[in-house]
Parts: C-alpha cells; sequence; structure tokens
C-alpha cells in the first residue's frame, strides 16, 4: 500500500487530492494537511473585500469533502519535512494537540505563498497602515478598514484610495486591479465616487505587464496590448496609474517607491490595499543524521525547486521553452513533487529590471487559481502512475498552458462588468510561435462587457460545485 502525503488544500492541494482520492484512496492512504478546516476560494475575496459577497460565501469545510473520497484529512500546519526518512511533523489545530507524524512515500507541496509583509517595513494588517485581500481574516479587515474610508466620504471628507502591489517583486496584480476597479464600481454604487481620487500603484514595467510580459490581442484586424486596453477603461474609471514603482516602505499615510530610474517619492493614502512579495512557506527540511537539506529542496526564497533549468541569464530563459518544468518534481529528493504557488519557477516572464539603488521591478511569474489546479492535476496524475506502474506518463509546461482569466470589475449582473483575457501559452514560446509575443495569437484575446459579470459569477458557482466534489466535477475544467 502507497502512503501519500498532500501539505496544503488551495486550488493546487485539493485538486490532487480529489484526483489521488479518486483512483488510489480505496486501496492506499491519501492523507491532505491545511492549516485552515475549510477550503477557500480566494477569487472571490475581492468581493468580500468590499462588503458585496459574505465571507461564508468563499469557505467550505474539507473534511465533508474528503469523507466521501476516501482521504484523511488534517487540520494543522506542517512544520517539518524529513526527507529521508520520508515523512511530515504536523502540529494539529487546537491548543495544546500533540505534534503528528504522516509517513509517506510520494509527497506533494502545494503550500501556496508565505505573504511576506516583513520585506517592506511599515506593510500590511500587523503594522497597520496598509491592508490585503489575501485571505479570509485580511480580506474582513480590508472590508471594515475600506468601509470606515465610505463612511468619511459620506459625511463630505475627501479619501485618497491606493491599490496595487507593495513591493517591487511582488505578483498577482490581477488580483489588485480587480480589486481597483471593483472600488470604483461600489464608491459609484454608494454615490460617494466623487469624493475619491483612485490610485492604482504598481511594480509592473507598463500596465497589463500582469508578470506575464503582458499581451496583445488581434481584434478586427487591429492589434492592441494589454497595457492601451487597461489605459482605456482606468481613464474611463478616472483612476490614476503609477507603475514601474517598486515600494521600499509604508507610514501612516505615506506609501514610499522608488520608480525604474532610481527616482524616490511618496503617494499619500487614507485606505490602501498592498499585495505583498510571496515567498515559499517556511517548512524545515531535515535530512539524514537531522541535517538541514533545505538547499536540496527550495531556493532561496523557500519555493520548491522541481524540474526546470534554473539560473539561466533572462535572455536565455525566455528563448527556452523547455526550461519551463514539466512534471513538477525536485531533482534530488525524486518522491517530492511541488503545485501551484509552492514551485519554484526557473525565473521570471516579464524581462526583470533593477533600478540603479538595487531596487528590483520585476514581477514575479504569477501562478493563477486555473494554473494552480491544472498542475496539481498533473503531478496527482503522476503520483497516480508511480503507483500504478512505476513510471509517469503526464506533463504540461506553463509554456504548453492556456489561462483565462476573467477580471471582474463590478460584480452586478445588471450594469457589472469583467474583462475576459485568454492567453495561450501563459509563458511566451518563440520557438513554436516565432511572432514578437510567442503566443497563439488567434487564441489570446481580451475582451470587456457586461457577459464577462455574468461569467465570472458563473465560475465562481461552477468551481464550487467541482471543488466541492458535486455531480459531474471531473468534466469541469481546473
Ligand atoms: C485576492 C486574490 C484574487 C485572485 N483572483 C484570481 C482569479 O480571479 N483567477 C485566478 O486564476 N487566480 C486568482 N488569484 C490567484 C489564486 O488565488 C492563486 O493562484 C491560488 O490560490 C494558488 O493556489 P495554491 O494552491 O498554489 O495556493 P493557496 O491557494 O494559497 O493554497 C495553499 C494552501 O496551503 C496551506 N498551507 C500553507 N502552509 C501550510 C503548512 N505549513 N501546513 C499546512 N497547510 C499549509 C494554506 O493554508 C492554503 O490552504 C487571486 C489571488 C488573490 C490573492
Amino acid at each position: 500500500m502507497a502512503k501519500i502525503c498532500v501539505i496544503g488544500a488551495g486550488f493546487a492541494g485539493h485538486t490532487a487530492a480529489l484526483y489521488l482520492g479518486d483512483k488510489l484512496g480505496r486501496e492506499h492512504e491519501v492523507t491532505v494537511i491545511n492549516r485552515s478546516p475549510n477550503f477557500v476560494y480566494i477569487p472571490s475575496l475581492v468581493w468580500v473585500g468590499i462588503d458585496r459577497m459574505p465571507v461564508e460565501k468563499t469557505l467550505f469545510d474539507l473534511q465533508k469533502v474528503y469523507d466521501g473520497k476516501n482521504v484523511n484529512f488534517i487540520a494543522g500546519r506542517a512544520t517539518e519535512v524529513h526527507a529521508d526518512a520520508q515523512h511530515v511533523v504536523v502540529e494539529p489545530n487546537g491548543e495544546g494537540a500533540t505534534p503528528v507524524q504522516v509517513d509517506y512515500d510520494y509527497l506533494i507541496i502545494a503550500t501556496g505563498p508565505k505573504l511576506d509583509f516583513e520585506a517592506t517595513p511599515g506593510l500590511g494588517p500587523a503594522a497597520g497602515n496598509t491592508w490585503s485581500i489575501c485571505s479570509p481574516p485580511h480580506a474582513l479587515e480590508a472590508r471594515e478598514k475600506y468601509l470606515e474610508a465610505v463612511d468619511r466620504m459620506e459625511k463630505g471628507d475627501r479619501q485618497r484610495i491606493v491599490i496595487g502591489t507593495g513591493h517591487g517583486a511582488a505578483t498577482c496584480q490581477g488580483a489588485a486591479l480587480e480589486y481597483i476597479t471593483n472600488v470604483h464600481k461600489d464608491l459609484v454604487r454608494r454615490g460617494v465616487r466623487d469624493k475619491c481620487d483612485l490610485t492604482y500603484l504598481s511594480n509592473e514595467p507598463e500596465l497589463g505587464d500582469f508578470g506575464i510580459r503582458g499581451l496583445n490581442v488581434k481584434h478586427r484586424g487591429r492589434k492592441t496590448s494589454a497595457a492601451e486596453f487597461i489605459g482605456a477603461v482606468f481613464k474611463d474609471y478616472d483612476i490614476t496609474p503609477q507603475v514601474g514603482r517598486g515600494v521600499t516602505r509604508v507610514e501612516k499615510e505615506s506609501i514610499h517607491w522608488e520608480d525604474m530610474e532610481g527616482t524616490s517619492g511618496e503617494t499619500g493614502y487614507d485606505y490602501a490595499m498592498l499585495i505583498p512579495r510571496f515567498q515559499g512557506q517556511p517548512l524545515k527540511y531535515v535530512g539524514k543524521d537531522g541535517a538541514d537539506v533545505a538547499d536540496q529542496i527550495t531556493n532561496p526564497g523557500g519555493m520548491i525547486k522541481v524540474d526546470g533549468i534554473y539560473g539561466l541569464p533572462w535572455d536565455e530563459l525566455a528563448a527556452n521553452p523547455d526550461a519551463w518544468p514539466a512534471v513538477y518534481q525536485n531533482p534530488n529528493y525524486t518522491n517530492i513533487f511541488a503545485a501551484g504557488i509552492a514551485f519554484a519557477p526557473p525565473g521570471p516572464i516579464s524581462k526583470p529590471h533593477m533600478n540603479p539603488n538595487g531596487v528590483p521591478m520585476s514581477p514575479a511569474p504569477p501562478r493563477t487559481g486555473m494554473v494552480s489546479g491544472i498542475i496539481g492535476r498533473i503531478v496527482a496524475l503522476n503520483v497516480i502512475d508511480l503507483v500504478e506502474k512505476g513510471r509517469m506518463t503526464h506533463s504540461e509546461r506553463m509554456t504548453e498552458m492556456a489561462a483565462a482569466c476573467i477580471a471582474s470589475m463590478g460584480d452586478s449582473l445588471w450594469d457589472g462588468s469583467a474583462a475576459v483575457i485568454m492567453v495561450y501559452p501563459v509563458v511566451p514560446d518563440t520557438r513554436k510561435y516565432p511572432n514578437e509575443d510567442g503566443r497563439d495569437e488567434f487564441v489570446t484575446h481580451m475582451e470587456m462587457g457586461l457577459a464577462g459579470a455574468w461569467m465570472k459569477r458563473m465560475i465562481h458557482t461552477t468551481f464550487m460545485h467541482k471543488l466541492k466534489v458535486r455531480i459531474g466535477w471531473k468534466i469541469i475544467p481546473e
């Protein structure tokens, strides 16, 4: 009997667990460890942060789902991976609970990001200056502070709202973009939009870069860039863009940044939501005789090294689609896999830039929910292969993966909107698509309208249906 352990039950780990439980759960042992007893549908936290969705709608109980799928579940925090002895140490939730040991033959690390607010002095909820929508407690705090700003506007005060990224190497700009456009729509709805200055502050070299080197689409024979597309939306919504800025420090009412040329400046705010840099989760990796083997498993940022080619100069990486991992397997411990944000990309997709003062201005590669789910499936299918036939038959690089992103720009089904962005492949492949962008010009697409708002709502409902393993879950793609 094989023992498979999955750490983390987000888009990547939960997807992997469902395939593993479905195929192996009856005869083998599948165990999932997750800090929270709930799955969190993170994309909808954007709506929690403006008080348009109760947080409960973004959560469901994992135990209930796993009971029906022959998956053991431990709600707790994995603290140590003993890579040679093949077990994980877990601190179960609940005061005074004794740590437990979970043995494994195969381990999937799908722990998502550590939200590294500490990398930017004064950033984030603990410092009490800026807020975040990256987790349910954060989104609830952000909602409270946002509503206080709304209250001040209703009393006649002018407010400055700043939304974006809080570090030069941050990722997830799409979430910040969705939040600011939803804030705009919400303020219009509440009748106080004229009392607010809205600023989008981002480390992207230009609007619409998203850490994927931007995108261009051909529409009715005309080429439009994401920069033009988002720029037009911002103009329409009266949002001031400040891009190419790496935040270096945050103080009460003032965000300090440096730009690409090394000039420093400040942006004033009354309410701000800034996404931090993402690092890997701080697990301890232990080898033979208690040795620290972290350098064999993770990169310096704590993300799991897999079968990519690391350390290439950016130009070489950009020209080599095979440098991106295919099976997400650690080269030193081949029974350890990583999925979702937890795996270490071989380098940035957008061209990195360091300003003359050494401040990095390099959006990190996003691994969105769809990409994370796909990787979770690939890894699970390969572990199933290894258990059943001793060899892997599945692979998918980010240079082969499509990503659909529906960026909500107002949730109302009557006057809401969403930008529907389809990118293929996520990481440009200039070998297969020898055009300027390295992408399939037929598939890559961008469109905005009310239909997108309906699709965004439908996606919430459909994915919750799939992830709760309701009827037909397997035919709904990741
Ligand atoms: C506000 C916001 C909006 C977004 N909107 C979209 C969108 O519209 N579309 C889209 O595709 N993507 C979106 N994303 C990105 C998407 O949420 C992420 O890509 C996705 O959550 C990554 O999945 P993951 O499984 O890798 O990590 P996560 O979802 O972060 O899951 C990791 C899990 O591991 C657990 N964990 C971590 N450490 C441990 C430990 N030591 N022990 C046990 N458990 C642990 C965590 O508690 C968590 O449950 C958005 C992100 C944000 C922040």
